[in-house]
């Protein structure tokens, strides 16, 4: 189990300011920003230290195991997959 963000996240990027292992993306600076529908985070590096959960202004990030387990299982693929695609991606 690791954090996942959820649909209801504004883009605001406070997580990513104090994610101590650069797990969430995409970042400002980096290409997909302005288009991306919301942040993700990268499953393989998360450290699951919960600074992200107090940053986030809307309450859109939380610890997988705190949610329904369908609902959990969702926003684990749709984070993870964001990560798959930008590897293919290069
Ligand atoms: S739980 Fe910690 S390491 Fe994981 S995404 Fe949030 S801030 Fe980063």
């Amino acid at each position: 189990m690791t954090f996942v963000i959820a649909g209801s996240c504004v883009s605001d990027y406070s997580c990513v300011e104090v994610c101590p292992a650069d797990s969430i993306h995409p970042t400002p600076d980096e290409p997909d920003f302005m288009a991306a529908e919301q942040l993700y985070i990268d499953p393989r590096t998360c450290v699951d230290c919960a600074a992200c959960v107090e940053a986030c202004p809307v309450g859109a990030v939380s610890d997988a195991k705190d949610v329904a387990p369908r609902l959990a299982a969702r926003l684990q693929l749709v984070n993870a997959e964001y990560y798959e695609y930008t590897s293919r991606r290069g």
